[in-house]
């Protein structure tokens, strides 16, 4: 079974280092991990681009921008209402009870997160990613693809809390190890370790057990049936 820090490495020979989050501050940050929510991060930067068009990535501006106007910027993002009404909520709670997000920010992790995750529409994934990419503090945040990964690599299923402390407890607690470790899951997750999982091609494949489970089940006959997903070239 290949150790955490071995398959980071081997990601990172791969994919190179990935310089995450995309966001050019702290606001755009929060404001991208309150729309990823539910939607892929393609309609996540339409959004994006219109809240810096119309200039209010702000924490005063989204604070008090008008909800009808937010809701249609961030429209491409999906479940904008509920959206543009978790975004403002976030930033009106900030700037009444803390001014800026370095005030914030100035919280350890643990009271950071269960503040977060006190405040409508803020859950685990996305406090993580707050306190992570935006806060800069060393939470490592599990998404779907880190869970499917996880799962397929080791054959280990676990629910977010546990398989966050599973990754914490065994690598560095470092922001940007943390940081890039993310990002390659999500890279390997868009790329190779899709719903139908690219094997042949994907850096993992020698250390995975869906894959040598895949070959175990792999007979001369169904070999040559054609299989989209899970391509075994023998
Ligand atoms: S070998 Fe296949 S199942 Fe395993 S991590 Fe790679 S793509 Fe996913």
């Amino acid at each position: 079974m290949i150790e955490l820090n071995d398959l980071y490495a081997v990601l990172k020979a791969r994919f190179g280092f990935l310089n995450w989050w995309p966001a050019d501050s702290k606001e755009e940050v929060i404001t991208g991990a309150i729309l990823t929510q539910q939607t892929s991060w393609k309609n996540v930067e339409k959004a994006i681009s219109n809240l810096k068009s119309a200039r209010v990535i702000s924490v005063e501006k989204l604070a008090n921008i008008n909800l009808k106007k937010l809701e249609k910027l961030v429209k491409p993002s999906g479940f904008y209402k509920q959206k543009a009404k978790r975004i403002k909520n976030f930033m009106r709670y900030v700037n009444q009870n803390y001014g800026t997000l370095e005030n914030l920010f100035n919280k350890n992790p643990v009271e950071l997160r269960e503040e977060l995750l006190k405040l409508h529409g803020v859950g685990k994934e996305t406090a993580d990613s707050i306190i992570l990419y935006a806060a800069e503090k060393p939470v490592f945040v599990v998404d779907a693809y880190t869970k499917r990964i996880i799962e397929r690599v080791y054959g280990l299923k676990m629910e977010y809390t546990e398989l966050q402390n599973f990754i914490q407890s065994n690598t560095k607690k470092n922001t940007a190890f943390y940081k890039d470790f993310h990002a390659q899951f999500v890279e390997l997750g868009k790329n190779y370790c899709k719903t139908k999982p690219l094997c042949d091609d994907c850096p993992l494949n020698v250390f995975c057990k869906f894959y040598s489970n895949l070959k175990k089940t792999i007979t001369p006959q169904n070999s040559r049936q054609k299989d989209e997903g899970a391509r075994l070239d023998f």
